[in-house]
């Protein structure tokens, strides 16, 4: 994942931002674009993200791009008014003030990836940090008045298998074993049983051999 700044996606300045209030915050939207074709490079999406900044600001006189960030089908992730700064994509104010709003470039027909989800993960948690009462996350359609099909069915379906709910740190793994003890430790149990059946036969000479070479293993194991 890489993030781009605004200036290095080439967005224009805001013409006026607003701080979202962590007391109002309860969750985070996910959109997908308006997009017909599909954009698989990074200058291809900043050039989309430029282009809808300015439909944003000179035809729909917003005061911005509307989206916080937007991340891209290889986990890209680009700054748009900021995760910090109140979107003008839900629907109205009061949604707005409610809710964060990620963009998703996905096109039409198009499976979002494991390195698109994967970084969606990660920029809830980052949101979820900074607004920590915020647990709720849905598609634009759930909570936009009227509803839209915003942000499309896979994206949607992804949110209901909760595939973009923050994981919880995992524990640390146990460091692996070394390829010697776990070679002991199979061996082990196979000469204690075949010593069992040479003590059951009286054979004490191989009972002997196989007790020195248990014990010599069992010392293996603990150094
Ligand atoms: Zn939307």
């Amino acid at each position: 994942m890489t993030y781009y700044s605004r200036a290095k996606t080439g967005l224009r300045p805001t013409r006026g931002a607003t701080a979202l209030n962590p007391a109002d915050v309860e969750g985070i939207a996910l959109h997908w674009p308006a997009m017909s074709g599909r954009a698989h490079t990074v200058a291809g999406v900043q050039a989309l993200l430029r282009g809808w900044q300015n439909h944003h600001m000179d035809t729909n006189d917003w005061s911005d791009i509307a989206y916080q960030e937007a991340i891209d089908q290889a986990g890209n992730v680009y700054e748009l008014r900021g995760l910090g700064v109140r979107s003008g994509a839900n629907g109205d104010a009061d949604v707005n003030r409610r809710f964060g709003a990620l963009l998703l470039v996905v096109g039409p027909g198009e499976q979002p990836t494991a390195a698109l989800t994967a970084a969606t993960r990660e920029r809830i948690a980052a949101h979820r940090a900074r607004f920590p009462k915020s647990r709720r996350i849905v598609g634009h359609g759930q909570i936009r008045p009227g509803g839209t099909q915003c942000p499309g069915p896979a994206v949607q379906g992804l949110i209901g298998a909760g595939s973009f709910n923050p994981q919880p740190a995992q524990p640390a793994k146990p460091a692996r074993k070394p390829s010697r003890g776990r070679l002991v430790d199979a061996v082990i149990p196979k000469l204690a049983k075949a010593r069992r059946r040479s003590a059951r036969t009286d054979n004490k000479p191989r009972t002997r051999k196989l007790t020195r070479a248990l014990t010599w293993l069992r010392k293996i194991k603990e150094a």
